[in-house]
């Protein structure tokens, strides 16, 4: 029997529909909104989507957001004085700079400028740090989506096998640090470990951050398992995820679509993230 698709564009409306219902409560103890601040720099056409999905998500969950959008020559100590503007401004209570920047500026440098308490995106070494020590503030929203899909279908983590591929700083080792958190036996694979699909086929939990278009198939899935796919890869046919879903799922318990999957999850957790910067405010 084919496994379960878990639809999370429907987790996700949960998700913000629970957040604007917190925002309204927020906002009568506070009288204000949380707002959250945005910057690009230069002209990338998906950040600019990105960001405007992030707006209306947060205009629709009754949060305030503004945004700076500026030159590609802007210099990296112009961007330094903005980010420690918005860490000082009392109105704004998340802070994402959205990735990539241009070449000349180090994306380390800024990211790191952030007010960890202001860090929505968690991406600052300090937010990376308290997830590390077990005792996390400020989650990747990434992650932290795929952590309450888990939660949502219902997964038993304690003591599961988890395998995570993929070890970026945005997603795969806060995604095996959370499943450690929740007490799975974690492994995690990367570009150099050996013989993947046979790893991949220990899991009860597989995550699937790679970037490499259905990079998994049904070898690298355990039956009964539930597999999560992060992987957005644009190809001509349309968005594919890193795992082949036919095939995977003829295998799997429970299994995400690309798209519909983790993607909704990002921006839902963004809003968690941000009401939770403002609530630490109060
Ligand atoms: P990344 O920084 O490029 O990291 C990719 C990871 O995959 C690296 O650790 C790399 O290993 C590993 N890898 C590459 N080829 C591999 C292979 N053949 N076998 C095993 N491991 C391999 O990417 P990322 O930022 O983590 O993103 C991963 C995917 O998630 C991308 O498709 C991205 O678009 C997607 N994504 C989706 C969302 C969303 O909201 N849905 C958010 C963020 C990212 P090494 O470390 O050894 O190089």
């Amino acid at each position: 029997m084919a496994g379960r698709i878990i639809d999370g564009k429907a987790v996700a409306a949960a998700v913000r529909e629970r957040v604007r219902v917190d925002v309204a409560a927020y906002a009568e103890e506070a009288g204000r909104t949380p707002t959250l601040a945005t910057v690009i720099v230069g002209e990338d056409p998906a950040s600019e989507v990105y960001v405007k999905m992030k707006h209306k998500a947060c205009g629709e969950a009754g949060m305030g957001s503004v945004h700076h959008g500026l030159e590609a020559t802007t210099s990296q100590d112009q961007l330094l004085a903005l980010v420690r503007g918005l860490n000082e401004d009392p109105e704004v209570d998340g802070i994402l700079v959205q990735l990539p920047l241009p070449g000349h500026i180090d994306p380390d440098a800024i990211v790191a400028a952030i007010d960890p308490a202001k860090d929505v995106d968690g991406l600052t070494p300090t937010s990376a740090g308290l997830l590390a020590h077990g005792t996390p503030e400020m989650v990747p929203c990434t992650p932290a989506g795929v952590m309450e899909l888990l939660a949502h279908e219902g997964v038993e983590l304690e003591g599961a096998e988890a395998v995570v591929v993929g070890r970026s700083k945005l997603v795969g080792v806060p995604v095996a640090r959370l499943l450690l958190g929740a007490n799975a036996t974690v492994t995690i694979c990367h570009s150099r470990t050996r013989d993947l699909d046979a790893t991949c086929a220990r899991a009860d939990v597989l995550v699937a951050a790679v970037g490499v278009p259905r990079l998994l198939g049904a070898a690298a899935v355990k039956p009964g398992a539930t597999v999560i796919d992060v992987g957005v890869n644009r190809l001509e046919e349309g968005l594919v995820g890193d795992v082949d879903f036919e095939a995977a799922r003829e295998v799997a318990g429970a299994i995400t679509p690309v798209p519909g999957g983790v993607g909704p999850m990002t921006i839902a957790m963004l809003l968690v993230n941000t009401l939770r910067a403002a609530r630490r405010r109060l």
